[in-house]
């Protein structure tokens, strides 16, 4: 997620993780579920129809049951989101994405971000990309 300041300043100041120096860890997950309002937001982004976007950015999960944003290799993660840009690490549809990638992690501290400075501040590197926590 391109987490950058979408000008929530206030609740973005309180959180401990800086999503905009972040490689997108949470835009790896396999599943993350969207709405028909979603859809229907992206469609709108990109000026094509709501089955359209339907079909080109999501896909339904048999197993959960649940339409989730569709996915492109990523040499870091494996694999990510296809909305997201691998180059530039950030996501191109910042204003326009999903009501899950607005709220998450839901918290002030996020575990990968917290992760990732531990792994930047021990590889002297603050441009590393920590790809697991267990490795
Ligand atoms: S829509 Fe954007 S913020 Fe959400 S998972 Fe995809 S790249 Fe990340
Ligand atoms: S993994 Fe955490 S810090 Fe990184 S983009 Fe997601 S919420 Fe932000």
């Amino acid at each position: 997620m391109s987490k950058t300041s979408s000008g929530k300043t206030a609740k973005k100041s309180a959180n401990q993780y800086d999503c905009s120096k972040c490689p997108g860890y949470c835009c790896s997950y396999p599943l993350i579920e969207v709405g028909k309002r979603d859809i229907a937001r992206l469609a709108r982004r990109f000026e094509i129809t709501y089955a359209q976007a339907e079909s080109s950015y999501t896909r339904f999960d048999r197993t959960e049951k649940v339409r989730s944003l569709k996915q492109q290799d990523d040499k870091h993660y494996g694999r990510i989101c296809k909305l997201f840009d691998t180059k530039k690490r950030q996501c191109t549809v910042y204003e326009s994405r999903p009501a899950v990638c607005r709220e998450y992690p839901d918290a002030k501290r996020c575990g990968y971000y917290e992760f990732l400075e531990f792994e930047r501040e021990q590889q002297g590197d603050d441009k590393f990309i920590a790809t697991t926590q267990n490795n």
